[in-house]
């Protein structure tokens, strides 16, 4: 059983999938639109999305790259375009599979269980994205735009911590207790270390890109607009 998140406009194909699913055990939310659907995955992660490709409110690849953004969730694809270069492009953009239109209900759920048998038995490490910064906590990589950025152990530490908290802003408190695991200090080791941090990602505190701090309360990662 998993939870699936179907993202379809079309109300008969979608309530046609919604049936079957449910029909073996899932449980099965919906959405009609893009923008719907990536607000449903941020708040409620599922197992697994089904993604319609046609959407009224954002094209497929757009959708995908978005919602890649936020989450690492496995995504199949449902495509009435019969067409490899489209499907290719969609792989790469972060799709885990694919299924063209028009689909049995008993296909869908072969690859649905395959799909959960993989992520279920990957390393429960993921990489973590946040706008134009990616980071792998278990091979402890990070990158920005691409371009691998040369941390040192408390920077990377640092950052990764941020990075699981997008949006949230983290008091110094909290950052000496998680990253430098003490459970009290000096602020100036905290923002030495973000003064730091800040020049490899290429901004400073008073042109924050990523890094942006709250006064006295802490700082917060989020996306450039
Ligand atoms: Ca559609």
């Amino acid at each position: 059983m998993a939870t699936v998140l179907v993202v379809e406009d079309d109300e008969f194909v979608r309530s046609a999938i919604i049936r079957d699913l449910v029909g073996r055990n899932h449980a099965v939310r919906s959405a009609g639109r893009a923008l719907d659907a990536l607000r449903d995955i941020a708040h409620f992660p599922p197992d697994v999305v089904i993604l319609d490709l046609g959407l009224p409110d954002l094209d497929g690849s757009e959708a995908l790259k978005m919602l890649r953004a936020i989450s690492d969730v496995p995504v199949i694809v449902a495509t009435a375009r019969d067409d490899e270069r489209e499907i290719v492009r969609m792989l790469r953009a972060g799709a885990d599979d694919y299924l063209i239109k028009p689909f049995s209900g008993e296909h869908l759920n072969a690859r649905l269980e395959a799909l959960l048998r993989r992520a279920r038995s990957a390393p429960a490490a993921k990489v973590i994205r946040v706008g134009g910064i990616s980071l792998d906590p278990e091979r402890r990589e990070a990158y920005l735009e691409g371009a691998p950025l040369e941390l040192t152990r408390r920077e990377f530490d640092l950052l990764a911590y941020l990075c699981g908290r997008p949006g949230v802003v983290v008091s110094r408190k909290e950052l000496l207790a998680e990253v430098w695991q003490q459970s009290y200090g000096d602020d100036q080791t905290i923002d030495v270390h973000l003064s730091w941090l800040r020049r490899k990602l290429g901004e400073t505190a008073s042109q924050p890109r990523y890094l942006h701090t709250v006064r006295g309360v802490g700082v917060r990662i989020s996306a450039p607009r």
